[in-house]
Order: structure tokens, then C-alpha cells, then sequence
């Protein structure tokens, strides 16, 4: 039995020249729509053959440097600049992106854990079911721009999944250091995950994400970083021919492996950090502590680091719960 095809449909054509925007176009029917839908904005910029590239934001609602990023690019490309074509997808889950929020308030769903959706699930998972379908496989490059959102802020990174051949990982080190964040790291992404970048390296597009700063703002020096990073991304892959600005820092190139990078509340309360982002901690270094005031005669809990490593990472809201991440690190990259 062939794969049902996607619901959504694009109302511009993606392989087209020039430059157009338009909504692709999720059916959803509701009280005060019967036959409406849901409309995520998408631009499509081409000239003529050569390298087809993805750069999406939104994919969680509240990372909002890209989503500036993206518009702007949208109003500033020319056609005459590129060659072979740009699909710009500024706000993936368009509806967590009109709530402000990481989550969909349609359905619940987190996009980024929802590859590779569904096509006749909620309209998270056919969001998912469209990129991983019909977005990933008709382009050579994905550029993923997320943010530490509304819980998290991040030194400025750039991420990937540890490539699986040498050449592959020459190529993604590269194309860290092009961008131009001040820390680029590899993770560990099993090939069946839910992610887009699990989705990427199933459909063999190649990909890139970023963390910008996040804690539910922008700021000029993130978006400063986003905006340059992807017009040199774009001029290194051979789609923008015009010159980009030059990268304002060198890439210390890092690695994330597994859970003991993280650090998390012990208890629920209100979090004291004890350490500043950028601050090299080792196993056991107090990370923070957690009020009880409910009852602040109690001593605070003590969270630690539980290895040694660079903290890229923390936590911004105040109040916590057990199990919320306050920090994580990076180590320098082994090969
Ligand atoms: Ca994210």
C-alpha cells in the first residue's frame, strides 16, 4: 500500500523562480470554521537550478529569534541573489507560534518530538507528516533554527547529530564554524527519534539546528548571530550569491553525550543559580538550590552537576519543579 500523502498543501509553487509567499494550508475543520484551515506562512525564493535549501523556526512556538530572522529574510531576498531554491518556513507550528507558546494549544503537540507525524492525526502530527514526507526529501539542507524558548537560555549554539562517516563530520564542523554561533556541538540523535533531526538523517537531507539565546525574548545580539549565520550558511552551500556579513565569533566546537550533561531540580520550589552561563563546573560543583517556601525554615535542596563540563544552558523561570532541567553542558569535542 503506498503512504497517504500529506493533507497540507502549499498554495505557491516551491519549485517556481522568483520570489512568492502564500500559507500552506492544514484542512481543520472547527465550530466557527467548517471548512477552514489552518494557514502557516511559507516563502518560496528560486532561480534557476542548484542547491534546494530548508530554513525553518517556530518548530517550537517560543523560540522567536528565527521566526524574526526568517521574516526578515523573506522581505530582504532577491531573487536575483539566489541560485536553485529557498524554502523559508518561519513558524513550523504555526498555531504554538500565534500562542506564544512551545506546545500546540490545538492539540498538545510538541513538534519536535512528533516526527514522523501522522496524516490523519491532529494537526501537530501532520505538520510533522508534511516536513518529513514532502519538505525533507525535495531539499539537500534543513536549517532548524531553535532557541532555549521560554524555560531555557543557551550561549549561542549551533547542533547537529554526530555524522556517521569522517567526511560527513568534516562537513558538519565546517558548516558550524561558517555560521559563525559562539559554541557548535554534536549530540547523539538515534535514527528513529522524534525529532527533525532524526527526520533529516531518514530522509538523507542534510541538517543543522542552532540554540540561540531564548528566555522568551529576542535580543540584538542573538538575532545578530541567527541573521548572519544563515545568509553564510546559504552563501558556503552555493544558494545566496551576494557577499554575507562576516562572523563576529570563532566556533569552539563541543559534543553533548548523554544524561549526566544535564542537571535538574531535586525538589519543587524557587531556584537560587549558583552559576553563570559559560562557567566550566565539575562533577558535584553545586549547581543550585531550591527554596521550599512553603516552609523556609527548611534548609534548600542542593542540585549538582554530575560531571565535569562547560555550562551552555540554564534555566529562567524562578519557580521549578522536580524534574525540571536547570542547566546542561558541553565538553570539548572528541572525534
Ligand atoms: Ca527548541
Amino acid at each position: 500500500m503506498p503512504a497517504a500523502r500529506s493533507r497540507l498543501s502549499p498554495d505557491i509553487d516551491l519549485d517556481g523562480d522568483g520570489k512568492q509567499t502564500g500559507f500552506l494550508r492544514l484542512p481543520h475543520s472547527v465550530h466557527r470554521s467548517a471548512y477552514g484551515w489552518i494557514p502557516i506562512p511559507i516563502a518560496a525564493i528560486g532561480r534557476g537550478a542548484g542547491p534546494r535549501v530548508l530554513l525553518m523556526a517556530g518548530n517550537h512556538g517560543d523560540e522567536l529569534e528565527g521566526q524574526v530572522a526568517l521574516g526578515r529574510l523573506i522581505r530582504e531576498l532577491q531573487p536575483g541573489e539566489v541560485r536553485g531554491h529557498v524554502i523559508i518556513l518561519p513558524s513550523a507550528n504555526f498555531p504554538a507560534a500565534m500562542a506564544g507558546s512551545r506546545t500546540s494549544p490545538i492539540d498538545g503537540g510538541n513538534l519536535n518530538r512528533s516526527f514522523p507525524g501522522d496524516p490523519g492525526g491532529g494537526p501537530t502530527e501532520q505538520i510533522a507528516y508534511y516536513l518529513e514526507s514532502e519538505l525533507l526529501p525535495r531539499v539537500d539542507f534543513v536549517l532548524d533554527i531553535h532557541s532555549g524558548g521560554s524555560s531555557l537560555t543557551y550561549i549561542p549554539s549551533t547542533l547537529g547529530r554526530r555524522p556517521d562517516t569522517p567526511e560527513a563530520m568534516e562537513q558538519a564542523l565546517a558548516m558550524m564554524r561558517i555560521f559563525g554561533a559562539p559554541f557548535g556541538y554534536l549530540n547523539d540523535v538515534p535514527l528513529d527519534g522524534p525529532t527533525i533531526t532524526a527526520a533529516a538523517a531518514r530522509a538523507g537531507t542534510r541538517h543543522m539546528s542552532t540554540e540561540l539565546a531564548g528566555g522568551g525574548q529576542v535580543t540584538p545580539s542573538a538575532l545578530r548571530i541567527a541573521e548572519g549565520g544563515v545568509r553564510r550558511v546559504l552563501h558556503a552551500l552555493g544558494t545566496l550569491l551576494s557577499d554575507p556579513p562576516s562572523a563576529e565569533h570563532q566556533t569552539r566546537l563541543m559534543q553533548v553525550r548523554g544524561q549526566d550533561y544535564y542537571c535538574y531540580a531535586p525538589d519543587g520550589g524557587l531556584f537560587e543559580p549558583l552559576i553563570e552561563l559559560g562557567a566550566e563546573v565539575d562533577a558535584g560543583t553545586p549547581a543550585g538550590l531550591i527554596h521550599a517556601h512553603d516552609t523556609p525554615w527548611r534548609e534548600p535542596a542542593t542540585a549538582r552537576f554530575s560531571r565535569r563540563g562547560t555550562v551552555i544552558c540554564r534555566r529562567v523561570p524562578g519557580r521549578v519543579e522536580r524534574g525540571d532541567c536547570l542547566y546542561h553542558l558541553a565538553t570539548d569535542l572528541e572525534r
